[in-house]
């Protein structure tokens, strides 16, 4: 009998664990995590319980063999306190290490660093509830960018339009680096969140990219059938949040604002109306037309006063050097 040292209690680790225990050898098995199972306990969506508990069913049998020892919660890892090393001196027979692809990648974009942007792998790990991501912040505005079209994003859409317990969101938008029919997403998985699909926007962008579809003999006919089925459905315009495409596009650059938050970046109609906030800010503090309201500059168009078209409500942002500003309704 030998003693065989495992790393990693993903499905990995922990069927290979199986695997040595069944051959008679006593197996350590030590798991970064409290619980086993790695991404199929912290990856799976949140409410696939059958799945979930199908698969901990499966794991908890293999942890239950007597010559299989489970230490959750010991990261092995050279600035921890178990190292390679560390294990090394117990002489095991044979170290396994089965610690999945833990790593995140980058981009490699401008302003990549941004507050508000996030690695899928630590957004699922979060409402996974898995430590520490579970208590940090990673909170999102009322538009949501993801970058990618498989199954994940899929989760996390699903996530933020309809689970997320703070749930803000107004827009995703898709943006795919290929083209409509190669979504990587299961017909079933993207059922959870057909319904919030913008036809009208879905049908514009095919529109848009339909020449390089028609140039690699794409036809768009055949989209219903091959990778959304949802447009054979008949369309329903459901109140609420917008799922939206934005497809053969690559992400340039992200922009941040002033709190180094990720924010869409000013174009020069936004910026011209701003100054022409900024203008009519001044006028109208000046003839006293103002009032403060739960950190909210309103300015409201009076009898005497009749400098404003709109009605603007103006936020000013923290550093007090730009001005953010949106028509509330006209008078
Ligand atoms: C968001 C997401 C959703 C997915 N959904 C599905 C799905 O629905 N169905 C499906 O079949 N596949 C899904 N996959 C793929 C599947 O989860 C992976 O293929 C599978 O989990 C890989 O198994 P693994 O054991 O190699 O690694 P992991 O599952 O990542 O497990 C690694 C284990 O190693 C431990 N570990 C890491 N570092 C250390 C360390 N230094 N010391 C000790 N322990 C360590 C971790 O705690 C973890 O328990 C999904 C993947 C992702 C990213």
């Amino acid at each position: 009998m030998k003693t065989v040292f495992v790393v990693g209690a993903g499905p990995a680790g922990l069927y290979a664990s199986n695997k040595l225990a069944q051959a008679g050898h006593q197996v350590v098995l030590f798991n970064r995590d409290l619980k086993p199972g790695g991404l199929a306990e912290y990856g799976i969506y949140p409410v696939k319980e059958k799945m979930k508990s199908g698969l901990r069913k499966q794991f908890g049998k293999i942890l239950s063999q007597p010559n299989l020892h489970y230490l959750g919660n010991v990261p092995v890892s050279k600035d921890r306190a178990v190292t390679l090393d560390v294990l090394r001196e117990f002489a095991p027979t044979a170290l396994v290490c089965a610690v999945g692809a833990q790593g995140t990648k980058k981009l490699g974009l401008e302003g990549e660093d941004s507050l508000g942007v996030y690695s899928a792998k630590d957004f699922v790990y979060h409402y996974n509830l898995l430590p520490p991501f579970s208590s940090q912040d990673f909170s999102t505005g009322k538009r949501v960018a993801i970058v990618g079209m498989g199954n994940v994003m899929v989760d996390i859409a699903r996530w933020l339009l309809i689970d997320d317990p703070d749930r803000k969101t107004e827009e995703v938008i898709v943006v795919a680096r290929r083209g409509p029919f190669e979504a990587k997403f299961d017909h079933k998985e993207f059922d959870h969140i057909e319904m919030f699909l913008d036809c009208k926007a879905f049908q514009d962008e095919l529109e848009r990219v339909k020449g390089n579809l028609d140039s690699v003999g794409q036809d768009i006919s055949k989209l219903g059938e091959a990778t959304f089925p949802v447009l054979a459905k008949p369309a329903q315009e459901t109140p609420g949040p917008r799922l939206r495409f934005s497809f053969l596009t690559s992400p340039q650059a992200i922009h941040a604002g002033a709190e180094n938050f990720v924010q869409k970046p000013w174009d020069n109609a936004r910026l011209l109306a701003s100054v022409r906030t900024h203008i009519e800010l001044a006028r109208a503090l000046r003839r006293g037309a103002w009032q403060v309201q739960a950190g909210r500059i309103e300015i409201r168009q009076r009898a005497g006063i009749r400098l404003h078209r709109h009605c603007f409500r103006v936020r000013l942002d923290l550093h007090g050097d730009r001005l953010g500003q949106q028509p509330v309704h006209n008078l």
